[in-house]
């Protein structure tokens, strides 16, 4: 997979100057911003590490989580991605461009890993939520591995739910925090979620109430700590003006446990890295002396069958920038 198939080249000029002006939006607002601790261990020791869109990126000293303080307040984000611009251009362009290579590319695989982790879990027909369901691809997809009994998709911005619906998707049109009783699900799915969100512990005591006890949540994020985040720093994709938190294994296991999960399992399944790295090279993000001479001279090599090694040697030593998360809830 190469990150042309899901980001088009010739749609991100557009892209970027909608960006543009949704970090302005936010920067209008910089004096309702909040100063927060460490999102993952709660320690208050974070030094500044850079500024990027006008964000103060922090370390924690504990754990070493990379998160921005002060950030929006909940208010001010809650107007950010209503009004965001780079949200309308990405589904008015640059959806409709890439949505089946989405699909195959990164849908379908997520549906069957949900699928075989309900099947190695002993699931009979479980219920799934997806908690930002967002177009409904990963809803769909998982329809059609015909393993899940229920799928619900929780989405609050109405548009979207209403795509959703129109799939035969059933929806929850609300904030995953402001849900009221509902039957409880067998497995909690949350993509490139927490990453954006103001506090992840109380979203993970939001999405609590959604498991029955015995039940799992599955998470993905960017990883931090990871081959294109460690290499590129605040050059990488991955630091943005939307994305307030930025996990490491351990620290997402960490936030996780302290939420009440346990069977923590964290993996980085990312596929991307190597081809990132190389992208950035090209296009003089970075130098190759950031690099230093060994990876300058693995990656000017160019040759396919050295990148799948490296990509699996990042996924398997859990240093792809990728990072996935499944634990229980206790029965
Ligand atoms: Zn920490």
């Amino acid at each position: 997979m190469k990150v042309a198939d899901i980001r088009p080249d010739a749609l991100m000029e557009g892209q970027q100057a909608a960006m543009q002006r949704d970090i302005a939006m936010l920067q209008a607002r910089r004096a309702e911003f909040v100063e927060t601790p460490c999102p993952a261990c709660g320690d208050d020791a974070g030094a500044p590490l850079y500024e990027k869109y006008g964000m103060t990126h922090r370390r924690c000293a504990a754990c070493a989580t990379q998160y921005v303080s002060p950030r929006p307040s909940p208010a001010v984000l809650r107007d950010f991605y209503r009004g965001s611009e780079n949200y309308a251009y990405f589904a008015r362009h640059i959806f409709p461009a890439s949505a089946e290579q989405r699909r195959e590319r990164l849908f379908r695989p997520r549906a069957a890993m949900v699928a075989d982790l309900a099947r190695a879990s002993g699931m009979d027909r479980p219920a799934l939520v997806e908690v930002g369901a967002g177009y409904g691809l990963f809803c769909e997809e998982v329809r059609a591995t015909g393993v899940f009994g229920r799928i619900v998709g929780v989405e609050p911005t109405p548009d979207l739910a209403g795509i959703c619906r129109d799939k035969g998707i059933e929806v929850i049109e609300s904030a995953v925090e402001e849900i009221d009783a509902v039957e409880p699900f067998d497995i909690l799915a949350a993509f490139e979620v927490i990453e954006h969100l103001f506090d992840p512990a109380a979203f993970l005591t939001a999405c609590r109430q959604l498991v029955r006890p015995g039940g799992r949540i599955l998470l993905t994020c960017p990883n931090i700590q990871g081959f294109d985040t460690i290499l590129l720093g605040s050059a990488s994709s991955a630091v943005d003006h939307e994305h307030l938190n930025y996990f490491n294994p351990d620290s997402m296991a960490l936030l996780l446990r302290r939420a009440g999960f346990e069977d923590i399992e964290v993996t980085t399944p990312g596929r991307l890295d190597v081809d990132l790295v190389r992208r950035a090279l090209a296009e003089g993000t970075v130098a190759p002396a950031q690099l230093g001479p060994f990876l300058a001279h693995l990656l000017d090599r160019n040759d396919a069958g050295t990148d799948t090694l490296l990509q699996d040697f990042l996924r398997r030593a859990r240093l792809s920038s990728n990072l996935q998360a499944v634990a229980r809830l206790p029965a």
